[in-house]
């Protein structure tokens, strides 16, 4: 099966199944697991932060950073594409009493600094508490440019706000620029990770920051029922991909303009942009179920949301690449 919905699809390696049967073990509400505790560390330590937390979702580690930045009546700017606005649930305003100020993307995917800035409010009891800035990289498969996060996060500090980063797939944009890990999560306050996507991990995220952040965010963790007993063999999956399957993201990233090289050169379809591990494309409206079809007789399943979304991702190698290829290829053939 070739599988272009998601990278989440990805299963863990035979490699990185042998690191969770490995992992010792604890309960970890007491505190008691090593290799979460070794998994956390090595985290903090990586991304350049005071202290880590792992959680079971990207959800709930982007709920925990909204809850421990913001109180009930305060808000948060996002993107009108940002996972934390649009894609969960609206869980910060349902459980937090938080409201987002969702502001318009710019074309590259940031938010523009004159958006934000008439976004936030005065200090005036008629208005939400404008608390904090949450931005997110990569957005769309879209790497943002790190001098922009440097003045949007200047921006909001001197508006006295916090900032959070969703770096669900931050992994990429550091491989994809070359740029470590640290610097990218630098600017901000508090940062979430993700090793379920095309990482591999079976499940797991991290929320990194300063100590008093990450103490506010267990105890939210709690609360939202994400305390995990032995997750030593989640955290051990984590640490396997954080310390071996980073770096193959760049051949996903190669496979990816590959495949959006060879769609450019069809008719009929449109690709509408490329980059890391994503493509979206336009498919006529009468092509799109057909199309689907078409590719599902020959094993590979695409999603088609607003646009097409088609991602690359670690468990499809170079021929998966061409049997896309061809199957597109024979379908606009026919
Ligand atoms: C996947 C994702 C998350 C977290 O999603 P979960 O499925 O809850 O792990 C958060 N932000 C972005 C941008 C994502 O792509």
């Amino acid at each position: 099966m070739i599988d272009l919905r998601s990278d989440t699809v990805t299963r863990p390696s035979a490699a990185m199944r042998d690191a969770m049967h490995a992992a010792p073990l604890g309960d970890d509400v007491w505190g008691d697991d090593p290799s979460v505790a070794h998994f956390e560390d090595a985290l903090a330590e990586r991304t350049g932060k005071a202290a880590a937390l792992l959680f079971p979702s990207g959800t709930q580690s982007n709920l925990a950073a909204l809850l421990a930045h913001c109180q009930r009546g305060d808000e948060y700017i996002a993107g009108q594409q940002a996972h934390t606005y649009k894609y969960e649930g609206g869980g910060a305003a349902v459980l937090g009493g938080i409201q987002p100020q969702p502001v318009e993307h710019a074309e590259d995917g940031s938010l523009p600094l004159e958006r934000i800035r008439a976004a936030i409010k005065p200090d005036d009891f008629h208005f939400a508490r404008t608390r904090l800035l949450a931005l997110e990289n990569t957005i769309g498969g879209r790497v943002i440019d790190a001098d922009y996060m440097h003045q949007a996060t200047a921006l909001a500090r001197e508006h006295g706000l916090a900032t959070h980063l969703d770096g669900a797939r931050l992994f990429n944009a550091a491989v994809a620029t070359d740029t470590s890990l640290a610097s990218l999560c630098a600017p901000f306050d508090t940062v979430s990770l993700c090793f379920s996507k095309g990482l591999g991990a079976p499940m797991g995220s991290a929320l990194v920051g300063p100590q008093a952040l990450i103490d506010a965010a267990r105890r939210w963790r709690k609360m939202l029922g994400g305390g995990m007993r032995q997750s030593g063999i989640i955290a051990a999956a984590c640490h396997y991909a954080l310390d071996h399957q980073v770096a193959d993201l760049a051949a996903d990233h190669r496979r990816a303009e590959r495949l959006a090289a060879g769609l450019r050169s069809l008719p009929t379809i449109e690709v509408l942009s490329q980059a890391t591990n994503m493509l979206f494309l336009r498919v006529p409206e009468p092509h799109i179920a057909p199309l689907r079809a078409w590719l599902a007789e020959r094993e590979i399943l695409i999603e088609v949301l607003y646009d097409t979304r088609l991602v690359v991702h670690r468990d499809l190698d170079d021929a998966a690449i061409d049997a896309i290829l061809a199957a597109f290829e024979e379908y606009l053939a026919q």
